[in-house]
């Protein structure tokens, strides 16, 4: 990665974009960073360097694009905030003090996380790309998390996944919602992201042959019929998002029809409704799969059509749209944003979505339970409790310290007499909640466990270990 890369990167987003005010702000930065290196040992430009693609993927006005370069220039290198503004003026200037300003998120109890919260809705109020350049930075700080220790890793990481994608997601940003998700999820559940990742890759390579049978099948029907596509292509759905979706079915190993999904591009609303209707004709769709999100469009307003279809003994998962929908679901509220290079107008668009940025922000700050809504399906219903050694366990909501103990190992909840929460003693039946610190406290000489520990506990493995030991012990049901 160097300035040429970045140059092609912005050029082909964006041919009239200002290269000589790219290339001064990389100077800029290249200096004041000298000697600067990360911890992964690489030079701390580099990190600049990454930022400012990810802005000029996501086609962003050369302004942006520059600040992403200086954007923890005030913070990290002697060089000033107004050096920035004589050298580059009051816009450029203005998005890196709010970058720096907005600082680092830590994540910490729920007055804090409303608080980082707070803080980049009032950033995002004042100037949406301020948002833009910190995502930017929060992708490349995850592509390189690798370098740093694990507590550290899994703080970054769990605050990815609670606020960064969810804001992303709120405002439309698929794409990068769905890379910043990915490598968060990796660090958070790396065992289920590797045991997922290799079931995944399996039918992944028959699917991948399936696909492109059909894509040609089906251009060559959609031609027939006087819809010329614009594009037509396999798309993988992302790790995170199967994840979720097998939570939500309890975590069995179902048959997800959508790990590659074919995206259909078409030019009006017309061929849309028509595509659809030549797939239904040449294979018969899912019971309660079709969506029509074009006339039902999602909350942060995504629009495509959604089918799923028997085809070869297989279930395929097509989705329809025109380029502007793909646009907008993919870059969200960055496809709307610069028009061109000359005008700070925004487009009625993003107009509107400043206004509901804003009111979201206002319900959040009168009502923090409206937080739950932000939130969104990430984590929910799960907690993250800490072992005496700062391990961190993930368990359902409403766990209990007897589902911690099973968690750690059968034979700690056989023996489990009490428990300690955050050093105070606690009841088994306690409900641990997400930052607790549990300790489990055992008496080698118990026999087995409580059978009314079944009246409490909530995790599937704590109620199957119970069950085992209380037979194995000749205890019987529903006698103490
Ligand atoms: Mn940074």
């Amino acid at each position: 990665m160097n300035l040429n890369t970045l140059k092609q990167y912005v050029q082909a987003n964006n041919p009239k974009a200002d290269l000589e005010l790219i290339e001064r702000a990389y100077k800029f930065a290249e200096n004041a960073h000298k000697g600067q290196k990360r911890s992964n040992g690489a030079l701390y430009i580099n990190h600049s360097l990454n930022t400012a693609v990810t802005l000029a993927e996501l086609n962003l006005d050369a302004n942006t694009i520059a600040a992403g370069l200086l954007h923890d220039v005030p913070e990290d290198t002697d060089a000033s905030l107004d050096e920035i503004k004589d050298e580059f003026g009051e816009e450029i200037a203005g998005l890196v003090e709010r970058i720096t300003k907005l600082g680092t998120i830590k994540y910490r109890g729920i007055e804090r996380y409303i608080e980082n919260l707070r803080k980049m809705f009032i950033a995002m109020a004042e100037d949406v790309r301020v948002i833009f350049i910190k995502f930017a930075d929060r992708l490349h700080n995850l592509r390189t998390l690798n370098a740093l220790p694990r507590a550290k890793q899994l703080r970054i990481a769990k605050e990815t996944l609670e606020i960064y994608a969810p804001i992303a997601s709120r405002l439309g940003m698929g794409q990068l919602k769905g890379k910043m998700e990915n490598l968060a999820f990796s660090y958070v559940y790396p065992e289920e992201f590797t045991k997922l990742n290799n079931m995944i890759s399996k039918q992944y390579k028959d699917r991948v042959h399936l696909i492109n049978k059909i894509k040609g099948n089906i251009n060559k029907k959609l031609k027939e019929s006087g819809i010329e596509p614009i594009s037509i292509k396999g798309r993988t759905k992302h790790l995170y998002s199967i994840y979720k979706k097998l939570l939500r079915h309890d975590r069995e190993i179902i048959k997800i029809h959508d790990i590659v999904a074919l995206r259909i591009i078409v030019k009006d609303l017309p061929d849309c409704y028509g595509a659809l209707g030549i797939i239904h004709q040449l294979w018969k769709p899912l019971k309660g799969r079709i969506k029509d999100y074009i006339a039902q469009p999602k909350p942060n307003g995504y629009q495509s059509l959604h089918t799923t279809v028997f085809c070869e003994k297989e279930t395929v998962e097509f989705q329809i749209r025109t380029k502007e929908m793909d646009d907008d679901a993919e870059y969200g509220i960055a496809a709307h944003w610069f028009y061109d290079e000359n005008g700070s107008i925004l487009p009625k668009k993003s107009l509107e979505w400043m206004r509901e940025i804003n009111s979201w922000r206002k319900e959040v700050e009168e009502n923090k339970k409206y937080l739950d809504t932000l939130k969104i399906d990430v984590f929910q219903n799960r907690i993250f409790v800490f072992t005496p050694k700062g391990d961190v366990i993930d368990l359902p909501e409403d766990s209990t310290p007897i589902d911690f103990a099973y968690h750690i190992h059968t034979d700690i909840g056989n023996k489990c007499v009490s428990a300690r929460i955050n050093d105070h003693i606690a009841q088994l039946d306690a409900k641990l909640k997400s930052g607790d610190m549990v300790e489990v406290i055992t008496d080698p000489k118990k026999k087995g466990p409580n059978r009314n520990w079944l009246k409490f506990v909530k995790t599937n493995v704590a109620k199957g270990r119970i069950k085992n030991a209380t037979k194995a012990f000749g205890i019987f049901p529903f006698k103490e």
